[in-house]
């Protein structure tokens, strides 16, 4: 008798499962957010849950924006910011994290991922089509060195020593940001989602048919639209991102300005990168790594991936590929859309 019944709730607790899991659909929504395009994907079994989980998500992205934003005044890191060389400041555990993994990537990169290049970004203005003066970059140069940083885990609290100092976190907010919607959307009960923030995406679980996550790789040059792509990887539980010469930029007497900056000359990166894109469990990591491998130029760059076991691509001015062998395996070649 008993037996039976546990049988029973126990069929009662598969058709249940069974239900719930029973056609699962894609649910997607966009806004601008870090002065972005944000979109997430999410499977789920009803819109309600999609839309409610999303909206999480949103809401995740927008409170880390007003933390971390490099530009407002407001912010957290504008408070380090206008803070140096007066004191420590204490910090939400976001913002201690965003810096501690900046440190962490600077010195992964060796410096070619500096989060302290912020007085030499603010001489640039990419829009406006506006450059410094050599006189000024020189002047701004030597404030740019992540080791000066201090970063208090035990107390909370982040000092930039050089009252001049200011740290940017443009080059790893939008992949910070990319993995914790990710969890806001776990958290929500989401088995399978991508958040893309511009070019740094997170995704976990499957798409609706249990398949894996694909995500098109862009090329830097295209010779027809501008979303001609390369091809296309499928991704698991994985965060991917893509830094490139094309983004922002302009051009002035043939030579071409972006906002990847080497943080040792002050100027655009020109070590022979185009663009990169890296693979790892996170996107954060692959957001920072990005940056900083664009700066390496690809040979520099090949071998700390290597070093790291991360895969990635990076294509030169020449055109050429240089692709890790995880990758050469994992990428498809050519346009998605064209594949089953
Ligand atoms: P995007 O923001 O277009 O996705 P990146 O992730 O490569 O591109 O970040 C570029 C931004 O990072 C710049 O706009 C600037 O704020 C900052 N930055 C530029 N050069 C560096 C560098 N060498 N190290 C760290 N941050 C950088
Ligand atoms: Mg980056």
């Amino acid at each position: 008798m008993r037996s039976g019944r546990k049988i029973l709730y126990l069929l009662i607790v598969l058709l249940l499962v069974a239900c719930t899991r029973h056609n699962p659909q894609t649910f997607k929504k966009s806004t601008v957010l870090m002065n972005t395009l944000v979109s997430i994907t999410v499977v789920a079994d009803s819109p309600q849950r999609a839309e409610e989980a999303i909206d999480a998500a949103f809401a995740e992205i927008e409170r880390l924006e007003t933390l971390l934003s490099f530009w407002t005044e407001d912010s957290e890191i504008a408070k380090i910011n206008s803070s140096a060389g007066e004191g420590p400041v204490a910090v939400s555990p976001a913002t201690l994290e965003i810096v501690e993994r900046s440190i962490y990537i600077s010195e992964k990169t060796g410096g070619a991922f500096d989060p302290t290049v912020g007085p030499v970004i603010r001489l640039w203005d990419f829009r406006k089509q506006k450059r410094p003066t050599d006189e000024q970059i020189k002047e701004a140069l030597p404030l740019v060195d992540y080791r000066t940083i201090e970063a208090n885990s035990a107390k909370g609290t982040v000092y930039l020593k050089d009252d001049r100092m200011s740290f940017d976190t443009g080059g790893i907010a939008k992949g910070f940001a990319a993995d914790r919607a990710a969890g806001v959307l776990k958290e929500h009960g989401i088995g399978g989602a991508l958040v893309s923030i511009a070019g740094d995406i997170r995704v976990f679980g499957t798409r609706a048919n249990g398949k894996p996550w694909r995500v098109g790789i862009q090329n830097p040059r295209p010779t027809g639209g501008d979303d001609e792509l390369l091809g296309y990887v499928e991704l698991y539980d994985e965060g991917v991102s893509t830094s490139g010469d094309y983004e922002r930029f302009f051009m002035e007497d043939g030579r071409r300005y972006h906002h990847i900056l080497d943080p040792k000359t002050g100027y655009p990166a020109d070590r022979g990168s185009v663009s990169v894109t890296v693979i790892a469990p996170e996107a954060v990591l692959t957001d920072g790594l990005t940056t900083g491998i664009f700066v390496m130029g690809p040979e520099a760059g090949m071998k700390l991936l290597d070093s790291l076991g991360l895969e990635g691509l990076i294509i030169d001015s020449e055109g050429r590929r240089y692709i890790t062998p995880g990758l050469e395996k994992r990428i498809h070649w050519g346009n998605p859309s064209e594949s089953p």
